[in-house]
């Protein structure tokens, strides 16, 4: 892989090894003038993440794609330091989406299996370029696309190997990207540094603010109940969501249940899984029905130890002794009651 490589799919080893061979400290990244164009550009990507989902500029000459490699681990600071959910995910999608548009158009077999192999992932071409791997592999890499034909049941498996095609390959790696990023942020970042960047920190973190709320989704459509108590597996989701990130069958199921369980009409409950990558109306306005009870029973959500076992708890530490999310919900509002009326 070479540098254009790296500037468009810049969370691979050798992109990381590059970056170190340039040997730039990020002290002098972060302060010096000279480098005031690529801190600018850190910032912009983190912006037409959290706008558009995209990075619009694509690079193809050395110098502006060394530039966009630098500005890399400006954009990932400056994400680091804001610590907003939806912005972390908006930003390592878009991450993903820019590196799926130029692993759809690699052409060479050695290339795809190296970035693969980077990713964890075995792959292998036959004589008409056509791919192969292990379906553990596959596995890995499509448990949260829920086209039908991501299902290994729509996939022919011969001795635990099955053929995707050029395209579907990209598009898993899109996925190891967008898992790869994600996971990586936020990250600590030393105080000089963060004092260094603060301007173009405080520049995203207020265009942010207007659009997002603390919890890190936005708020609107939710008028017939109070996002401000929901709980943080289920705030964590609508995160997800409105990120455009893929929820897992159980996390839909559980952010469903409990939507309609408080109370929130199913249309509007469509209405959130609408920016869903994959959303389908026809089929998500019938398993919203299905689980308000369409068929003779009404669904409730999960409980924590159920969400827990399923992966779907942030962390238990962050509620107090809670053995369902719809409880944590009630309690939120009642104390929020109790604090309206004292006052
Ligand atoms: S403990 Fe329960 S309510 Fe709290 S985040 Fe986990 S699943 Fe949600």
């Amino acid at each position: 892989m070479d540098i254009i490589d790296f500037a468009n799919i810049p969370c691979t080893s050798d992109a990381l090894e590059y970056l170190r061979k340039l040997d730039i400290g990020s002290n002098d990244l972060c302060t010096q003038a000279v480098f005031e164009s690529i801190r600018l550009t850190g910032k912009e990507r983190v912006l037409e993440a959290f706008k558009d989902g995209v990075l619009k500029y694509r690079r193809f000459n050395k110098l502006a794609a060394e530039k966009e490699l630098l500005a890399y681990p400006i954009a990932r600071i400056i994400v680091s330091c804001i610590n907003n959910n939806y912005l972390t995910k908006r930003y390592a999608l878009a991450v993903a989406k820019s590196s799926y548009e130029h692993i759809k158009d690699l052409k060479s077999a050695v290339l795809l299996k190296e970035l693969a192999a980077d990713f964890g992932i075995n792959i292998r071409f036959d004589d008409m370029m056509n791919v192969s791997m292990h379906f553990t592999d596959y596995i890995q890499c499509v448990h949260v696309l829920h086209d039908p034909k991501w299902k290994m049941l729509n996939r022919t498996v011969k001795q635990g190997t099955l053929m995707i095609s050029r395209d579907d390959l990209a598009r898993l790696m899109e996925e190891v990207v967008r898992q790869k990023v994600e996971s990586g942020l936020p990250h600590e970042v030393p105080k000089d540094i963060q004092m260094a960047l603060e301007p173009y920190i405080a520049e995203v973190r207020e265009i942010i603010y207007t659009r997002t709320s603390k919890q890190g989704f936005r708020k609107e459509g939710f008028s017939e109940v109070i996002p401000d108590c929901f709980p943080p597996c289920i705030s964590t989701a609508i995160t997800d969501v409105q990120a455009n990130v893929n929820l897992s069958h159980t996390m839909r199921f559980a952010m469903t249940s409990f939507l309609l369980n408080i109370g929130m009409a199913p249309d509007n409950v469509t209405e959130i899984f609408k920016a869903s990558p994959d959303f389908k109306e026809q089929a998500t306005s019938y398993q919203i029905s299905h689980i308000n009870g369409a068929s003779g029973t009404t669904y409730t959500c999960p409980s924590c130890a159920t969400m827990a076992t399923n992966g779907n708890c942030p962390g238990k530490s962050m509620c107090n002794k809670i053995e369902n999310p719809l409880v944590c919900h009630r309690r939120k509002v009642w104390v929020q009651n109790r604090r309206r009326e004292t006052r």
